[in-house]
Parts: C-alpha cells; sequence; structure tokens
C-alpha cells in the first residue's frame, strides 16, 4: 500500500484548531499536500463540518492544551452516523501526551502531539486516508479473522441491507459481551485466548437455526441479527444464554467467564443497524457490574435516559458559571435536648429546562465524569461564604458537613483548597464537616486515611456516612480517622421491628465503644426518636424536624432555633 505523499487527486482535509493553537501553524505543513477546510472551536464548527461532509478525507484536530473541547466536539460528531467513518488525527500540546488513552476510546484515528515530527504526522495522515479509502472499496476485510465472523462495519452493511430488502419483516438484534477473555489470555496466551474467542463466535452463530448475520465488535462484544418468530423467541434466546454459559462453565472448564446479553427485540426498520446496536449497548451497560443480571431487553427508557444524562452533561459547566445549582441545609438536632446541633449541605439544581432537581438524578452523572468534584468545591465554598455571613451577622452558628465522593480524594490539591476557602472566609474549621461514604475506600485506603487524617488534624471533623447501608464492613470504623458516624435511614426506617431495633442498637454501641458520636438519618416519626433516644444516639435528622432547607430558609431555621435556647 502506498502513502499517498503526492495524491494524483487533491484530498481535503478539515483542519479545526484551539484559539491557543495558532502560534503552531500546521496549516502550512498540510497545505503542501491537500487542500484545507479551516475553521476554529465554536457553534458553527459543526455546521460548517456537515456542509462540507462529502468532500473530507480526514479531520484534524489541533487541540493544543484543551482536552475537554476535542473531545465535546469528537462527541458532537460521532453522534452523527455519517461522520464516523471519517478519520480523525488529534495534534495536541505535549502537557496532553497523558491523554492519549482518553482520546483513543472516544474513537480518534491518531494522536500526534506538537513534538511529534511533521512528516510523521503528514505519514499517519496520508495512511488514514488510504485505510479509508481501502475499506470503502472492499479491499480490507469484511471477516473478523479470529473468529470468522463479521467484523464491526461489515455486520453493520449486511444487517441494514437485509433489513432493507425485508421491510415488512421483524427482527431481533441480540448483543452480547464476555467478561475475563482477557484473564484467560493472559493466563493461557494469545493462541488459546484467540480459540476461546471462535468457540464463542461459534456459539454466537448457532444460536438458531435462523441467525442471519453474526459479527465480533472490538474485543469481547458479539452481535447477531435474527427474524423473529415463533421459533425464536426472547424466552429461547434467554435459555441459549444459560446454556452457553453452563458451557463455559462445565464442558469449557473456564469459570470466570461471564456473559453478559441485551436483546432487542422489534427492531425499527429505517433507524440504522449501527445506532440499534448503540441502543442495545447502552441496556447492557445498565447491567454491568450487577451480580447475577445477565440478560436485558431493551426498553425505551434506556434511551431517553441515555438522552437525559447527555443532556445534563451537555448543561452542567453552564450550570455552574450561571449559578444554577444551589445549597440547602438540613438541620440535625439532639435527640435528648431537641437543641441544634448542626447541618448538612445537600444540592439542588433549578435546571432551565428540566425545573427542580434532586441530586439522585444528577449526582450519579457527575461521579462518573468527575464533574463532581467542581460541585463539591462549589458547596464547601458557598457553605464558607454562608457561615461567614451568618457569623457576622450575629447568629449563633452550627458546624455543617459537606458530602465528599470519591473523586475529591484523587485530587492532591483536596486539603489545600478546602482549608484556604475556610482560611479566607474566616470560618473556624471546627464548623465544618466532612461526610465520607464506605464505598470512598476500596481501593488507596493508606492514601485516604493520610488525607482525612490531615483534615481531622487541622480541625475538621469526619463523618461516615450512611453506615449499614449496602455492605458495610466494620473494618471501616476502626481504619478511617472518624468523628462521627452516619446511622443510614434503613436502618432508621426497620427498627419498628424487634431484631431490626437489636441491629441497631448494637451498631450504636459499637460506635460508641470507639469513641465515636452518632447521627440518625431519615428519622420521621416522634417513636423513631424516642426509640433512638432510648438505645443511646446522639443527634438525629430527617423531616420529623425538618427537610432540607434554602439558604434563607435555614437562616430563619437558625435564628428561631437558638433564640428558642436562650
Ligand atoms: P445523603 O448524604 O445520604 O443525604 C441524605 C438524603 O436523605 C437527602 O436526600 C435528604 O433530603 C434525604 N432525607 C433527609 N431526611 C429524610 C427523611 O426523613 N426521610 C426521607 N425519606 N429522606 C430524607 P437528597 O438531598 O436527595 O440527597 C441524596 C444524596 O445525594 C445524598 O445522600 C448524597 O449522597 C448526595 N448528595 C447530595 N448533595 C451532595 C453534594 O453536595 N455532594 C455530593 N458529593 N453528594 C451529594
Ligand atoms: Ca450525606
Ligand atoms: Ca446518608
Amino acid at each position: 500500500m502506498g502513502i499517498a505523499s503526492s495524491p494524483e487527486k487533491t484530498r481535503t482535509l478539515f483542519v479545526i484548531k484551539s484559539d491557543k493553537s495558532r502560534k503552531h501553524n500546521f496549516s502550512d505543513m498540510f497545505s503542501g499536500s491537500y487542500d484545507l477546510i479551516e475553521t476554529t472551536f465554536s457553534k458553527d464548527s459543526t455546521e460548517l463540518l456537515r456542509k462540507h461532509f462529502s468532500e473530507i478525507s480526514l479531520i484534524v484536530i489541533d487541540t493544543a492544551d484543551n482536552a475537554d473541547v476535542s473531545i465535546n466536539f469528537i462527541r458532537e460528531i460521532e453522534a452523527d452516523q455519517k461522520f464516523r467513518a471519517v478519520p480523525v488525527i488529534i495534534i495536541a500540546d505535549d502537557s496532553l501526551e497523558k491523554e492519549e488513552e482518553r482520546f483513543l476510546a472516544e474513537g480518534v484515528s491518531a494522536f500526534t502531539t506538537y513534538s511529534t515530527r511533521q512528516n510523521l504526522i503528514l505519514l499517519q495522515t496520508a495512511n488514514l486516508i488510504n485505510l479509508r479509502e481501502n475499506a470503502e472499496t472492499g479491499i480490507v476485510s469484511d471477516i473478523d479473522e479470529v473468529t470468522g465472523l463479521f467484523n464491526r462495519f461489515a455486520f453493520f452493511r449486511v444487517a441494514d441491507t437485509i433489513l432493507e430488502d425485508n421491510p415488512d419483516d421483524e427482527f431481533v438484534i441480540y448483543i452480547s459481551e464476555v467478561d475475563g477473555i482477557k484473564g484467560y489470555n493472559e493466563k493461557n496466551g494469545k493462541e488459546a485466548g484467540d480459540a476461546l474467542l471462535r468457540t464463542i463466535g461459534e456459539y454466537m452463530r448457532n444460536i438458531g437455526d435462523e441467525c442471519l448475520a453474526a459479527g465480533r465488535f472490538a474485543g469481547d462484544q458479539f452481535v447477531s441479527l435474527f427474524r423473529k418468530d415463533e421459533k425464536l423467541n426472547s424466552r429461547l434466546l434467554e435459555l441459549n444464554v444459560n446454556e452457553a454459559y453452563s458451557f463455559f462453565k462445565g464442558d469449557a472448564g473456564i469459570d470466570k467467564l461471564r456473559i453478559r446479553c441485551a436483546i432487542y427485540e422489534d427492531i425499527e426498520h429505517g433507524i440504522p443497524i449501527s445506532e440499534t446496536c448503540d441502543r442495545a449497548l447502552l441496556a447492557l451497560q445498565t447491567i454491568r457490574g450487577k451480580y447475577g443480571k445477565t440478560i436485558v431487553h431493551y426498553e425505551a427508557s434506556v434511551l431517553s435516559e441515555h438522552r437525559k444524562k447527555e443532556r445534563i452533561e451537555d448543561s452542567m459547566k453552564e450550570a455552574l458559571e450561571q449559578n444554577q445549582f444551589r445549597v440547602f441545609y438540613q438541620p440535625k438536632h439532639d435527640v435528648n435536648t431537641g437543641e441544634l446541633t448542626g447541618a448538612e449541605a445537600l444540592i439542588r439544581w433549578v435546571h432551565p429546562d428540566f425545573g427542580f432537581m434532586s441530586p439522585g438524578e444528577f449526582i450519579p452523572v457527575f461521579e462518573q465524569n468527575g464533574f463532581i468534584s467542581e460541585v463539591d468545591n462549589f458547596v464547601w465554598n458557598r457553605t464558607c461564604q454562608n457561615l461567614n455571613r451568618w457569623i457576622k451577622k450575629g447568629l449563633k452558628v452550627v458546624p455543617i458537613s459537606i458530602n465528599a465522593s470519591r473523586i475529591d480524594f484523587m485530587k492532591p490539591d483536596f486539603f489545600d483548597n478546602l482549608h484556604r476557602a475556610s482560611t479566607e472566609m474566616n470560618v473556624p474549621p471546627q464548623l465544618l464537616h466532612i461526610e465520607v461514604t464506605e464505598s470512598l475506600f476500596t481501593d488507596q485506603m493508606d492514601e485516604l486515611v493520610e488525607i482525612l487524617t490531615k483534615c481531622q488534624k487541622n480541625g475538621y471533623k469526619i463523618e461516615l456516612d450512611d453506615f449499614g447501608s449496602g455492605y458495610s464492613s466494620l473494618n471501616t470504623l476502626s481504619v478511617l480517622p472518624l468523628d462521627i458516624v452516619k446511622m443510614d435511614m434503613s436502618l432508621v426506617k426497620a427498627i419498628t421491628n424487634f431484631k431490626n431495633m437489636r441491629v441497631f442498637s448494637a451498631c450504636i454501641n459499637l460506635a460508641k465503644s470507639l469513641g465515636l458520636k452518632t447521627v440518625s438519618e431519615g428519622v420521621e416519626t416522634n417513636e423513631q426518636m424516642w426509640t433512638i433516644r432510648e438505645l443511646g444516639g446522639d443527634a438525629i435528622q430527617g423531616y420529623l424536624y425538618s427537610k432540607p432547607l434554602s439558604e434563607d430558609d435555614f437562616e430563619k431555621y437558625l435564628i428561631e432555633s437558638t433564640s428558642d435556647q436562650n
């Protein structure tokens, strides 16, 4: 395959730059061999790309030192089916070298940096264009060499044709994912790994007589297309998966393999198969990591949730800039005296389209994409400002706890940031608590203990959140530097029955024996309060006293509660 260094037909590159890229002029380099359409990142750049789409052989993104702007752009264009075949090459500032993997994971074809030799960039560019053109003319094989199944694009093409040719028939897509192949490869070598993939491939192809096309996506994902008929209903597919599963465990003697499957029934004609597969993969994601769940049926809600998630991600940065987040405060009271002893900061989002949103809707998204650390930082700063304001007004303030997430602790400047914020606002550390959850402490335990100890030594109290929910490990209580344990709402709700009450009581006593105070969460009734008092709890938080309150309402609450005490 020759290098298109002096192509007989001049190809066109779409070159997109950020403001900071201009000093490195790659346009000169490319303009010797290609026609260029140049633009900078803006609202109109995708429009421009769409307009010239048919002329473009390759997209060059000169991202300078800003990875996010390029990744957003890539996601935007990748969302459009027709752009997926166009290769993308990234040229980045050397400081982004570590981001290569992230870019490749987004589907870019090649990643280079400013220090890459220019002729290497040109060779890569030419190779990518060649590869694409050859693939389009069918020179590149349609067949996955390892399994003999179609590769991704061939599967799409074949399946789309089948659907187009049979507009009145109903079809089913079946996507499966096999966990553990990597481990198997490492243990048994690549050849054995390939043989295993072939066996799985066979299995996928022979699931029913009606398999019309079967393919392997990259790595461990398999896809098959069936005609939907009596013989091959989804129940049968389920049986097959279970059978395959037992086969791997039993006959093949491989017990570390796990299979997950998504079934997309009644696939819609007119929607490209690639899109249908994307949707099935979304459904598959929902059972990833869920033990014992092997089969999921695609439902429209998966897509609407995914779209909502995308909209949340699209609007989150703006939300912070435009002050759409609100910090609410939920009071904590002494269970014996009723005195106001503290509050927990809880975030809300007043979204321009979705309205008032609870954290349950967006926090998981932020935890996944890392934005949570900016939000937590905002909550911390805002709370320091509020405390400063209330102290200046002469109010009798109480300690406020702020929720911290796993990602917060991965930032090397976590402590410095929060300590700076409270110092600048003259808020004594005693007025700030940090709530952490057990799920934080899966790995990197030592580092976390170190950071929390530093916080504690500087006067910030540490609360262990959600104790007793999920898989509590008693170990956490002794390993972590803690001051307070928050009994999870589920424990409190359960104390109506005697046995559960004993469990609750044991938890309180355990905390006490370690010298820790307790806060019981989600207390809604007087009965719960009396029981907690009886069992020796310290503080309670819940609707019995108050829901989380806006800043203004909490200020009033502070004034009223503390004036009661005088
Ligand atoms: P959490 O930290 O366990 O917060 C307690 C949740 O229980 C709050 O829900 C609160 O409104 C609710 N709650 C309080 N009392 C009662 C009650 O008596 N009955 C019932 N049914 N519920 C009660 P919210 O505000 O929706 O927050 C949900 C979760 O979102 C929080 O659980 C926390 O994990 C997370 N979250 C909230 N704000 C932040 C934040 O600023 N940063 C981080 N990282 N996470 C946050
Ligand atoms: Ca909390
Ligand atoms: Ca909690």
